[in-house]
């Protein structure tokens, strides 16, 4: 009933904003009379009882992971196997942001509401595509400089008439479901350090639940619970141990300060809770993932090399009062940048003999992990990737039994998988009850390790500790190495711990997955593929897809109105050929016999390798890699030959020819908009003269192999190009 009174007020609101429905039928309804119900209808009217009873409400999609339990499932089945060949887009809507599109939408009671890139909210009438409001929090775009992965934004929540947000500058935003307006704003972080916030909140009886990101920079992680009327603090849970002298909050904070040595509470430490969370109602816990240590380098993080509780964990506390109830790390001693932020679901599985409620985690190290929910006790743990940093996890200790040579150094080099792209992601992964199958969004990746030359950590700039060069030599003394970097969609049984089927791979990091009634498995091509597919959730094959005229990483959901299903997404990343595309960043949004057509894209040729002589010196060039690793690597890649959703390859940059257009970027900023700031107060002239000079340097490199070995059609890309980028599996 609730939804059919909306739907009447929204089209007669979209009717009177001068926007014509795209299908469906024509109400005649008396705009005037209407508008005033579209007062009073009550907008995002989530309520604790509605989100604890989502699964009954299989129309609407009201939280991030569909439920509670974040399975990212829905059992409407309109669109199935039978049908998805009809499967047509209805309707879609330009956002003004073109960089990654990274967040979930909400559906509720006949409004899709979306979070974009830069913080920003869209509400749209789900029937019409006509939007009802946007929301800009004004972040200031120098925030960018302490963003390690994209300027990106994973999703909100809705409660009583709020739509809640994390800005990338670590506001907790309430917004009018109704308006748009900002009702009130609360700052999460210490904004003097490098914090950022790019997930999605969660609405736990009556507070809104938000970590933070920043382990890549230097600062201490941890998740905080906040009124939802107010704003006011609840409980804030930190995940690593402070500086001892100061005392300790807790005794798990006091037991987690043996299992470090140094000073570690100098660069905070890290253990950020950048995304996942999931609420166990049956047992009141709050389960979330922790990030991986400051620096990624344990060598200089902690001397000793002990556990460093709680980083790369898994954590559970009392969902009223953040009081721990148990931990599993599922790195020990962190050395790989392998944060436990993957998505968690929680599932009733057979184990034991017994139903049981079990913690699901596909964890970035490229391990499986089942969790009892009540004592966090380990069931079952799996490679579901390539994973070549271990054999295997001991299942008596919970330990995983380490490959003693890959705990890098300076001296030994470690070409890691998973790389520090993840053998996994902040993508969504979905279950599905027909099959028992959890859908992985994968990855295969490899990352060159080693440790950095005179490492010296830096309280405001990055801290990884690791050489951010030393790919670009290894893979051209190693040309048969592996280093793939590739997405797709493993079908798992998580009680057999095994892959039954994967979907074919595709370039760089994998899209969130959503799964359905309708036997579906629905998931984005990654980057340059440039594709929404559906696969056969019992056999694999792809039975439909999409030209999405860009890349597509955000997860997908399904909603139902007017008795008619509907598939939504964001779609829109920005590089394809090594270099920025156009990107079409949009939400589609798609239903059976849906027939509407998106505009012609224009046509875009990737700039080629084509560098000017390099006429610095050696020592200039030398000076310059200093300065790209330690400014410029997290995004850009190794050696500058980023390969990723957001970042260009600066190798065939024009901009390299010369120095005023390469400054104009690099010290005015004039690429803000698209989340390059600028590095003003970092870099002095010489420095980027410098570092166009390393860049060159590459460049002129990478062209001499080429000259020397031309490819043929048949060849791997030349080593450089088809290798690694840190973005977008991490935060
Ligand atoms: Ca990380």
């Amino acid at each position: 009933m609730r939804n059919r009174f909306f739907a009447v007020a929204a089209l007669a609101l979209a009717v009177l904003v001068g926007c014509q429905p795209a299908e469906g039928p024509a109400a005649a309804t008396d705009a005037g009379t209407a508008a005033a119900v579209a007062d009073t209808a009550p907008a995002a009217n989530v309520t604790s009882e509605r989100l604890s009873n989502a699964a009954s409400e299989p129309s609407q999609w009201m939280t991030v992971g569909g439920t509670y339990e974040e399975r990212h499932y829905s059992p409407l089945n309109e669109v199935n196997r039978d049908t998805v060949s009809r499967l047509g887009l209805s309707w879609f809507a330009d956002y003004d942001t073109n960089l990654s599109q990274q967040g979930t939408p909400l559906y509720i009671d006949g409004v899709i509401y979306v979070s974009t890139a830069w913080s920003k909210v869209y509400a749209y009438d789900a029937r019409t595509g006509a939007q009802l409001w946007q929301y800009d929090p004004q972040t200031p775009k120098e925030i960018a400089i302490k963003v390690c992965c994209g300027i990106v934004n994973r999703g909100i929540a809705a409660y009583e008439g709020k739509i809640y947000l994390g800005t990338l500058d670590g506001y907790l935003v309430a917004i009018n479901a109704k308006t748009g307006q900002e009702e009130w704003r609360k700052l999460t972080v210490d904004a003097d350090k490098q914090y950022t916030v790019t997930s999605a909140p969660r609405v736990i009886k009556g507070q809104v639940v938000i970590g933070n990101s920043g382990s890549e920079f230097g600062v201490r992680g941890y998740l905080g619970a906040y009124n939802a009327t107010t704003g006011e603090d609840i409980w804030r849970v930190y995940t690593v141990p402070g500086n001892p002298e100061l005392g300790f909050e807790n005794p798990q904070m006091e037991m987690a300060a043996k299992t470090w040595s140094g000073n570690w509470w100098e660069l905070g430490g890290g253990g950020t809770v950048w995304d996942a969370i999931v609420y166990d109602e049956i047992n009141n816990l709050v389960v979330f993932g922790t990030g991986n240590g400051t620096p990624w380098d344990q060598r200089v993080r902690d001397p000793n090399g002990g556990d460093n509780l709680f980083v790369a964990s898994l954590l559970a506390v009392d969902a009223d009062s953040g009081e721990y109830a148990w931990h599993y790390q599922t790195t020990p001693g962190d050395t790989w940048d392998y944060d436990a932020m993957s998505p968690i679901m929680l599932l009733d599985l057979p184990f034991n003999g017994e139903q049981t409620r079990v913690v699901v985690q596909p964890n970035k190290n490229g391990m499986m992990y089942v969790l009892e929910a009540a004592t966090g006790k380990l069931l079952k743990a799996d490679a579901f990737t390539e994973v070549n940093w271990n054999t295997g996890v001991d299942m008596v200790t919970g330990r995983p039994i380490e490959v003693p040579e890959a705990r890098y150094s300076r001296d030994e080099i470690y070409n890691l998988a998973p790389g520090v792209q993840g053998g996994h992601g902040w993508h969504a992964n979905a279950f599905n009850p027909e099959t028992g199958l959890v859908y992985i969004a994968t990855q295969r990746a490899y990352f060159v390790m080693r440790t950095a030359e005179n490492f010296v950590p830096n309280p405001q700039g990055t801290n990884l500790g690791i050489d951010m060069g030393a790919s670009f030599v290894y893979m051209r003394d190693n040309p048969d190495a592996p280093r793939e970097f590739v997405g797709y969609v493993t079908a798992w049984d998580p009680v057999a711990g095994k892959a039954v089927w994967k979907s074919e791979e595709h370039d760089g990091p994998t899209g969130g997955v959503l799964s359905t009634g309708g036997g579906l498995v629905f998931s984005g091509g990654g980057n340059n593929t440039n594709e929404f597919r559906a696969y056969d959730t019992v056999s694999g094959q792809k039975l439909w897809s999409f030209d999405t005229q860009t890349g597509m990483v955000a997860a997908p959901i399904t909603f139902e109105l007017d008795g008619k299903q509907y598939v939504a997404a964001s779609v829109g990343i920005n590089s394809a050929g090594n270099y920025y595309a156009p990107n079409y960043s949009r939400l589609l949004v798609f239903a059976i016999d849906g027939a509407a057509v998106l505009p012609t894209p224009v046509s875009f040729t990737a700039p080629q390798l084509n560098p000017p002589p390099l006429t610095a010196s050696a020592e200039e060039v030398a000076a310059g890699q200093q300065h790209y690793n330690a400014n410029c690597a997290i995004c850009h890649g190794n050696g500058g030959a980023a390969r990723g959703a957001n970042f260009p390859n600066l190798l065939v940059s024009p901009m390299l020819n010369a120095q005023e257009a390469f400054d104009s970027i690099v010290l005015q900023g004039v690429r803000q908009e698209r989340g390059m700031v600028s590095f003003a107060d970092r870099l002095q002239p010489a420095d980027t003269s410098a570092i166009r000079a390393y860049l060159i340097s590459r460049a002129q490199e990478q062209l001499a192999a080429l000259q020397a070995a031309p490819p043929i059609d048949t060849a791997p890309e030349p080593a450089e190009q088809q290798h690694q980028e840190t973005e977008t599996s991490d935060n």
